[in-house]
């Protein structure tokens, strides 16, 4: 099984550690850079995209995990864990940081206020229909030429992209017990290994 960490400075960690294990994967919360050490993907949750920016600083996790991902680690990041993986983001704190990785630009909080949280079914290109959970989620606003996108919704919002080794999602497939989109990323963990 595959090793697979879950950022665990905030966020929905413990569903993505069940989603990951019923994927077919080895998971472990990562809190310390001897832990991110021990793994070869890793997930960041959904959450709160500013506070777990902040705490990565403070864990002296933010050089480690860019590090890790600019080797080729493989990444997915649902909401606040697709706003740690952009590029550029915008309608963030001032002082907010990101990892990066992925050549998009993403809108924080960008379904506003009435729209908070939504469902929606949304068609994910390789892996079909899931049930979309959009809990004051970001969207996709734009992306480089190196990144394909896997799901947009009907009005075409980008939800979902994939570059390279990295994965994010707008919504949250770990609250749903559907462990289609995890069992995607721990393939791509795989095809990583047979490289
Ligand atoms: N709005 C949150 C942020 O900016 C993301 C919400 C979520 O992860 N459910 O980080």
């Amino acid at each position: 099984r595959p090793a697979v960490g879950v950022l665990a400075l905030q966020g929905d960690v413990r569903e993505h550690l069940a989603a990951l294990d019923a994927a077919g994967a080895e998971a472990t919360a990562v809190r310390r850079a001897e832990e991110l050490a021990a793994v070869e993907a890793l997930v960041i949750p959904g959450g709160e995209s500013t506070t777990m920016s902040n705490l990565a600083v403070a864990f002296g996790l933010l050089e480690p995990l860019r590090a890790r991902i600019a080797e080729g680690m493989p990444a997915y990041g649902s909401c606040a864990g697709m706003i740690m993986l952009a590029d550029k983001i915008l309608d963030g704190r001032a002082d907010q940081r990101t990892l990066g990785g992925i050549d998009m630009t993403v809108r924080r909080n960008a379904f506003g206020r009435q729209n908070e949280s939504f469902e929606a079914v949304v068609e994910v290109a390789g892996v079909g229909p899931v049930e979309g959970v959009f809990i004051r989620a970001p969207w996709v606003e734009s992306v480089g030429a190196g990144v394909e996108v896997l799901a947009r919704l009907t009005d075409g919002t980008v939800v979902a992209v994939r570059q390279g080794n990295l994965l994010a999602t707008s919504f949250h497939p770990e609250l749903t017990g559907d462990h289609r989109v995890h069992r995607l990323f721990v393939e791509m963990v795989r095809a990583r290994r047979a490289d």
